[in-house]
């Protein structure tokens, strides 16, 4: 069975004060029962890891460049996360497809760059608005699912979440049966295309979740976990959260 996995994506927010709100998530959860992740802009990684420590926080980039090292100026390296102490990086989030064009090929040579470098990816899928409404959103999510994860993959090495581009941070959530549909749809393309190890990857929910409304989402089957922007910036919200997985 899937591991539960409580993912905070901090974007493009937090300077050292923020790291506060870490202290806080850390004393409430001693011995949390899922796994925690965080992933802080890339200037705080390194910060975050040494406040963390042994802690039970993992902590992750929110993106990497595909190649280990090299002229790309203002790109961050898989490896560079590892050694600033990340485990994981999002990778394919809606947010770098749209801002800086991300191609489903150009997102699989950055989870073939993360294993690389030992992090596990969190690859992003997730329709459109309009696309939902021209009903292509398993024809959407099923490619980018297909297009953005290299061959190879295991239970242990990858972390897909289910991102609705229209709930992301518009307060708008998909009903349960909108995202079970999606979930149970992602699961059997994974299956189909992993075996068993396919049953064993971890599906996140993300866009608008709330502590008020997490526990709904949580019990679909096939959701087994979030990946939360917003309610992740403050310790209560995202502690509300981890409590209802
Ligand atoms: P919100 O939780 O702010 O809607 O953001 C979701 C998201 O994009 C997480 O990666």
């Amino acid at each position: 069975t899937p591991r539960k996995l409580a993912a905070g994506n901090w974007k493009m927010n937090g300077l050292e004060a923020q790291l506060a709100e870490v202290d806080t998530l850390m004393a409430t959860h001693t011995t949390p029962v899922c796994d925690i992740l965080l992933c802080p802009p890339a200037t705080l990684i390194d910060r975050m890891a040494r406040r963390i420590g042994d802690g039970k926080i993992a902590v992750g980039g929110q993106d990497c460049h595909a190649a280990p090292s090299g002229a790309h100026t203002g790109d961050v390296s898989a490896a560079m996360l590892a050694d600033a102490g990340a485990t994981h990086v999002i990778l394919g989030h809606s947010e770098r497809r749209a801002d800086h064009g991300e191609s489903d090929d150009a997102v699989r040579d950055k989870v073939a760059a993360a294993w690389e470098a030992g992090l596990v990816p969190v690859v992003c899928v997730g329709e459109t608005l309009e696309q939902r409404e021209g009903g292509s959103t398993l024809a959407v999510v099923g490619g980018q699912l297909q297009g953005s994860i290299p061959d190879g993959a295991t239970a242990a090495t990858l972390v897909v979440a289910y991102e609705p581009v229209w709930a992301i941070g518009t307060g708008r959530v998909p009903t349960t049966e909108q995202i079970a549909e999606v979930h149970d749809f992602l699961r059997d393309r994974l299956s189909q295309r992993m075996g068993g190890e396919g049953n064993g990857v971890s599906l996140l929910y993300g866009g608008s979740v709330k502590p008020s409304n997490a526990a709904e989402i949580f019990a679909v089957e096939n959701v087994n976990g979030a990946l939360v922007g917003g309610a992740s910036l403050k310790a209560g919200d995202f502690s509300g959260i981890i409590d209802a997985l």
